[in-house]
């Protein structure tokens, strides 16, 4: 893993002047030479969070302190699923183990696909679009959580740089690097909403079931405007509120049309959870308004699947069905014509490719 360069690369957050790397006593940290802030680096890693980026902040750290005491004697795996640091902190309310199953099991079916599946399945819609593939220079993973994606983006793009809000998630992807010997990845601790990034620096985006996360979703695609590179494209998965499927957060069926009041209920019932506070899914229509109030404008996609997907990540019959109906004779085509026609306002995702024009091309017409 590579956290050279950090110098050139990293700006301010608060007020986008340049940072200088310090030092207080055994430790570095970044200082800003306008506003003043400062940023520590723990573990190795730089924390670029404002005082307000994180309400979690608190338990955050902790975790991170209980993290690091098995950094060294537990692998990936282990870490990844919590066991030995969970236990030494304060309970979190109740766990539904059953979810919990069906969550560890769906991860470990595909955990070390998603990158290149999700790399996949945007170049087979290029294709389509008769549009070149992402170009192999630059990418970011904008809330990569655990890193697995980083798996996959190593290999395709000369540079991976991946942040999280969570330092404690950050560790985890350290440890996922590390162990994988992925050696042009750049990690780091910050607020996709604030980004501690110098504009056009990225050929490409990935921005995948965080947008649902996010205090203000306007701010994250702003800064993805800024940060990415001309022609550069910007991906957002955003989980549909008006899915027919069960939702992946709090596996509930028809999530969105159930009146908020018996949603609760049943959330209460089936996940265990006090509130739905941090998870606000948002709608095709919201989405696509997010994206035209953006300076990306109209120049953006939405679909659900590509047609021409020979292959998905995930096993499963309804993927092996899928697949097969898109490849097949007309149906293929007509297949396609409801699902991401038709309705495209009720699949289980979306997925947004948006793309920053040239200066000198209009910003009025969709190129995708
Ligand atoms: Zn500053």
């Amino acid at each position: 893993m590579e956290n050279g360069n950090l110098i050139e690369n990293f700006i301010c957050p608060h007020c986008k002047d340049i940072l200088l790397v310090r030092k207080e006593g055994q430790d570095d940290f970044y200082g800003c030479r306008s506003c003043g802030a400062s940023f520590p680096v723990f573990f190795g890693i730089p924390d670029f969070r404002l005082s307000d980026s994180y309400e979690d902040y608190e338990y955050d750290m902790l975790s991170c302190r209980e993290l690091i005491k098995s950094y060294k004697q537990y692998d990936f795996k282990t870490l990844w699923k919590g066991y030995p640091w969970k236990n030494n902190l304060p309970s979190r309310g109740k766990v539904n183990i059953k979810f919990e199953k069906i969550y560890w099991k769906m991860e470990e079916e595909t955990f070390l696909k998603h990158g290149y599946a999700i790399l996949y399945k945007i170049n087979r819609y290029l294709e389509l679009k008769n549009k070149p593939a992402l170009t192999r220079g630059v990418s970011f993973e904008a809330g990569g959580a655990y890193g697995l994606y980083t798996l996959g983006f190593s290999q395709y793009f000369k540079r991976v740089f991946f942040t999280d809000l969570s330092l404690r998630n950050v560790i985890i992807a350290k440890k996922f690097i590390e162990e994988k010997k992925l050696e042009n990845v750049t990690i780091f601790c910050s607020d996709i909403e604030r980004l501690p990034v110098r504009d056009n620096m990225f050929d490409f985006i990935h921005c995948n079931g965080v947008i649902e996360h996010v205090r203000n979703p306007q701010n994250i695609i702003n800064e993805a405007y800024r940060t990415l590179k001309k022609d550069g494209i910007y991906m957002i998965l955003s989980p549909n509120k008006y899915s027919l499927w069960i939702e992946p957060h709090y596996r509930l069926i028809g999530y969105g049309f159930w009146p908020k009041s018996i949603r609760m209920v049943l959330v209460r019932k089936f996940r265990k959870v006090a509130d739905l506070k941090g998870t606000i899914l948002i709608s095709l229509r919201q989405l696509k308004m997010l994206i035209r109030r953006s300076a990306f404008k109209n120049s953006f996609c939405v679909y659900f699947l590509p047609k021409n997907l020979k292959e998905t990540s995930r096993l499963g019959l309804v993927r092996k069905i899928t697949v097969f109906l898109f490849n097949s004779f007309i149906i293929g085509d007509i297949f396609d014509f409801f699902v991401n026609k038709v309705f495209i306002s009720v699949m289980p995702y979306h997925i947004a490719l948006c793309s920053k024009k040239r200066s000198e091309e209009k910003n009025n017409e969709v190129n995708l």
